[in-house]
């Protein structure tokens, strides 16, 4: 009797599992590939999902950076494309690299710059550090970027409740280890913030982006060369870790140098 029991039981399991994976199968699964080629790529699908020509954006930083706002608008909308991540093109490109834009950003496991900007691979150069602090290596890095790769936009990352710059604004005393190298690089931010209304860590990090932005706009001699002379653009924005939403500091895309690129593309004038 107690086998006979058990046997009911372990058909009624199976049949139940059954049931359950054919309802499981997702919609888009019964699409016919047909279906698909007919709609990806396609001029209207292109402009829904605010594609920018990959070729351009490598050419003139402007249209990078309307390439990474198209990305993040597809990343906020949970409809990102992860782009550039296929096999064939995996293989491709390890006959070289040409990325359109780099990225300064916080190591924060949450501000990955693919994912965010919704791009694949070979499309972005990335430094990440604690608060985007930078040290020499982060400078070689980005001139590399610049001078070996031809990247003509460096956007720097900060993001909301950034652990980093909270250290900072909060000062410890005898901080562990290295830590002190972050507090010590992002205090002045945090200094100049201090009377200033609204949140003290919110307001610190945007700061924080903009010192760094002109650090790199300063630094002698190929980064500050190439942005007097209008050849290399360097921005600063913010991830807001709950809302998916990067937001370029007007701050930084105010009174650049003159250049030969159009900036009608990002700013709508
Ligand atoms: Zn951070």
């Amino acid at each position: 009797m107690r086998y006979l029991f058990r046997l009911i039981f372990i058909l009624f399991f199976i049949y139940t599992q059954s049931v359950f994976a054919q309802k499981k199968v997702p919609a888009k699964q019964k699409q016919t590939p047909a279906t698909v080629s007919l709609t990806i790529d396609s001029a209207k699908w292109r402009s829904d999902n605010y594609i920018v020509n990959r070729d351009s954006a490598f050419i003139n930083p402007y249209y990078a950076l309307q390439k990474l706002t198209g990305g993040n608008k597809r990343f906020q909308q949970a409809r990102s494309i992860h782009p550039r991540q296929d096999p064939a093109l995996i293989k491709r490109l390890s006959d070289g690299q040409s990325p359109f834009a780099t990225i300064v950003g916080c190591s924060d496991s949450r501000v990955s710059g693919e994912i965010l900007f919704d791009q694949g691979f070979g499309d972005l150069f990335v430094a990440r550090t604690a608060g985007q602090v930078m040290a020499e290596a982060t400078y070689a890095t980005i001139e590399y970027a610049y001078l070996m790769l031809g990247t003509k936009l460096v956007v720097v990352l900060g993001h909301s409740t950034c652990g980093a710059v909270n250290a900072a604004v909060k000062a410890p005393e005898n901080p562990p280890g290295h830590i002190v190298a972050l507090i010590n690089a992002i205090k002045p931010a945090a200094t100049t913030v201090k009377n200033m209304k609204g949140d003290k860590l919110e307001n610190a990090v945007r700061q924080n982006v903009i010192n760094q932005v002109y650090e790199l706009r300063q630094l002698e001699s190929v980064l500050s060369r190439a942005y007097e002379k209008g050849d290399l653009l360097i921005v600063g924005a913010v991830y807001n870790l709950a809302s998916g939403k990067v937001e370029f500091l007007k701050e930084t895309l105010e009174n650049l140098p003159h250049t030969n690129y159009t900036k009608k593309d990002i700013t709508g004038k």
